[in-house]
């Protein structure tokens, strides 16, 4: 088969690799349908992470399953399944509270953008479709697998609430779901981030309210003026860097909450402004199994759209221009079919 290579920061190659096998009874082996890009592949892509030896990439994939290890019952070949970027069992102490991103037999997914994955913890991780689904709704649920189950997190992380006012630092896909989550919580007022006018589009046609365009303090203090001079209730923070974490923090009113699920670099919190502001913070990588049951169900139904977030459609075989375009951000996120 075929997959992606990082090599060096800014070269991904498309090469032939070993086909996945079965390597545990808990394995499966899945056909890619589809898979992308991520923002955070750019990381390693611009240098911002080491890459070590030449390694594949990709954490994001829907497929059909082609082949289970003995102890996977719940699904089997030939069915349409969704997974998260982390895999899980499902039934450690971890996985039952609800934080299957932190199974005590967790793996990241790493070797995605490819023809055929392995996927480990297939039985805790995978979710079927009752059918195969129509093409159109493919890059919705492949959003599901990550950026939107992320986006989701990021809501429940910040507390978002019905009637309540939400903002969203980062315009990437994973900010424009949170847009979506916060919509579907209830949040009645949205204020989305972003100095990008396509992605100030999609984050009003996903339910933002407002769209503010400043940064640094100039961003913090328009939040406030929308916000009776104290700060939103809950913020998502879908970046990762030192400035994003400011603007998030300083955006909260006192008794409010910042959800972060931008991977934070060289990110750094001041201990006794954190004490006197009272906000509250919860990150970390989205314990996206516990809601795919959920989010599957609302894309097949039409309630939400996040596949618009995939501004660009590629062939696998053309995964390094689809690092290029998110990399010169021609590109929110790329699509990738085999
Ligand atoms: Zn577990």
């Amino acid at each position: 088969m075929r997959g992606a290579v990082i090599h060096a920061p800014g070269d991904v190659r498309f090469e032939t690799l070993d086909d996945p096998k079965i390597l545990q009874p808990t394995d499966a082996v899945i056909r890619t349908v589809a898979t992308c890009v991520c923002g955070s592949d750019l990381w390693s892509y611009r240098g911002a992470e080491p890459i070590g030896e030449p390694h594949p990439m990709g954490h994001e994939y829907v497929g059909i399953v082609e082949e289970v290890g003995s102890e996977v019952t719940n699904v089997k070949p030939g069915q349409f399944v969704v997974g998260s970027f982390a895999t899980s069992d499902n039934t450690c102490v971890n996985c039952r509270n609800g934080w299957q991103s932190n199974c005590l037999h967790r793996e990241f997914m790493s070797t995605c953008q490819a023809d055929y994955v392995r996927i480990p913890n297939a039985h805790g991780t995978l979710v079927a479709t009752d059918e195969h689904p129509d093409d159109e709704v493919v890059p919705g649920l492949l959003a599901v697998s990550d950026v939107m189950g992320t986006g989701w997190y990021a809501a429940l992380a910040a507390e978002v609430q019905p009637g309540s006012t939400a903002v969203v630092v980062g315009d990437g896909a994973v900010g424009l779901c949170g847009v979506i989550a916060a919509k579907e919580l209830g949040a009645e007022r949205i204020i989305a981030m972003s100095r990008h006018d396509s992605r100030q589009k999609l984050a009003l046609e996903f339910g933002a309210t407002d769209i503010v365009a400043e940064r640094g303090d100039e961003g913090i203090a328009r939040v406030k003026e929308l916000t009776n001079g104290i700060g939103a209730d809950s913020v998502l923070e879908c970046v990762g860097t030192p400035e994003a974490m400011r603007q998030a923090l300083n955006s909260t009113r006192p008794g409010g909450n910042v959800g972060f699920v931008g991977v934070p670099h060289d990110v750094a919190i001041d201990g006794q402004e954190l004490f006197f502001s009272h906000v509250g913070l919860r990150g970390g990588p989205a314990p996206v199994r516990r809601y795919l049951p959920d989010l599957i169900d609302r894309v097949l139904s039409g309630r939400i759209n996040p596949g618009k977030v995939f501004d660009l459609t590629l062939s696998l075989d053309q995964v390094a221009e689809g690092y290029k375009a998110m990399d010169e951000r021609r590109a929110i996120k790329a699509l990738l079919k085999p």
